[in-house]
């Protein structure tokens, strides 16, 4: 990381930000399929990698890569790779270094689509040990010979646990696996998780890195600073000589390609462009957030879960490892899904969709929706319960959001009474 300007200076004006020809400020979209050459000879150069170009925007293209210099750059990360998703990141991430009879430990309380993805999995023969907290001590307890990463979620969505990267990476090393983290709702803006040793970072960029809620897109940072033992990772033995970026280049040259999850060109400038207002949408949205927690912690009946509280498991983490910052999610428990529902319902300004790291205010009744394919005991240890709102805080004003909330929180409880 260039430490000599600030978040936003370096996302503005970083080296990744500049430079597209003609003084153009921001990347040209090269809403194309292929590449043409003047001759067959410079096109098998390309194919070569013997001469810079693209050729086929499934395999690299002009706008892709500017969105994936961008992110790197601001993770501090040695590449990265966008995908058409942020469930096409974790699938190829995992498909790069997973094989038949392989293992992976991951936090319990995941986002519901990886846990789905995780046991979709198992019918390639890859396991996963689900570790209700995933720490030196349960990574120590389970890893062996055929464990090749563990993984976890910077801040999870929507359990609100905070991964201890420093303690986890160390357990990790130490065992030989690379820690990879989907860092979705924590954005580089709060933490870079590479910083306190995570090897891979991913993030489903649909969410706070586009912010304005306009393209699905994830992406995959590598730090390429694991050292690979070729002989336990059977799956880059074929790209050795790459040393540590062999992960990337296998990804990269390889798996990704194949497995055809590009991000498009469109959702490539659309997800710059809102990268552009990553800082100051994150400060606004967790100020809101932090605001609103604590409103409404203040009601009789409603039980809130937010990192600032002081009152929450993971309190410790908003300063040692979040820059004091807790995000934009915060649930609530409302007593029951009737009134959940009704709460929901009443809101004016909160909006009724599938989603988080939207500018607007987004709310949710997970236990209905995302976990509506998970048992019981998937949805607690995601700490989702039948009475649970989800909350993605926007950048509305604060005062709205507030008074948007404990009216329909008061208008449910009279219906309800
Ligand atoms: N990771 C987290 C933490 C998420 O919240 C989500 C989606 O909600 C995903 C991954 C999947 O991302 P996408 O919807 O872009 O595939």
């Amino acid at each position: 990381m260039d430490r000599s300007s600030g978040f936003n200076t370096k996302l503005l004006h970083g080296k990744a930000s500049s430079d597209f020809g003609q003084g153009q400020i921001l990347p040209p979209i090269s809403q194309v399929t292929a590449f043409s050459y003047e001759s067959m000879e410079d096109l098998e150069k390309v194919f070569e990698h013997k001469k810079m170009g693209y050729a086929y925007s499934r395999i690299g293209n002009p706008t892709v890569a500017a969105f994936e210099q961008k992110i790197a750059s601001l993770e501090g990360g040695a590449g990265a790779i966008a995908c058409a998703s942020g469930m096409s990141a974790i699938a190829s991430a995992f498909l790069c270094i997973c094989e038949q009879g392989d293992e992976i430990i991951a936090g319990a309380g995941l986002y519901g689509g990886t846990i789905d993805l995780l046991h979709d999995l198992e019918k390639l023969g890859i396991h996963t040990h689900f570790v209700q907290q995933l720490n030196a001590e349960s990574v120590r307890a389970h890893v062996n010979d055929r464990t090749k990463l563990i993984f976890g979620e910077m801040i999870s969505n929507p359990s609100l646990n905070v991964l201890n990267v420093p303690e986890v990476s160390e357990a990790a090393h130490e065992a030989g696996v690379p820690l990879f983290v989907d860092s979705t709702t924590a954005t580089p803006f709060i933490v870079r998780p590479l910083e306190p040793g995570a090897d891979v970072v991913i993030h489903s960029t649909s969410k706070y890195i586009n912010g304005g809620g306009n393209s699905i897109g994830g992406i995959i940072i590598d730090g390429a600073r694991f050292t690979w033992d070729f002989d336990r990772f059977k799956a880059l033995e074929e790209f050795k000589r790459y040393g540590k970026m062999a992960f990337s280049v296998r990804l990269r040259t390889d798996l990704w390609e194949n497995l055809g999850g590009c991000m498009s060109p469109m959702n490539a400038y659309l997800s710059y462009i809102g990268a552009d207002t990553l800082g100051i949408r994150m400060e606004r949205i967790c100020e809101n957030a932090d605001a609103l927690a604590h409103a409404l912690s203040e009601i009789d009946g409603i039980k809130v879960n937010y990192l600032t509280l002081p009152d929450h498991p993971c309190h410790e983490y908003v300063d040692t490892l979040l820059g004091g910052y807790g995000g934009g999610i915060l649930n609530f428990r409302a007593g029951s899904k009737e009134r959940a529902f009704k709460i929901i319902d009443s809101l004016k300004h909160a909006k009724i969709a599938s989603n988080v790291g939207d500018i607007r205010t987004l709310v949710i009744h997970p236990a209905s929706t995302l976990y509506i394919r998970s048992g019981h005991e998937e949805m607690e240890a995601a700490g989702v319960y039948y009475d649970t709102v989800r909350v993605s805080v926007g950048i509305e004003d604060k005062e709205d959001l507030i008074s948007d909330f404990k009216d329909a929180i008061s208008a449910a409880s009279e219906e309800t009474t």
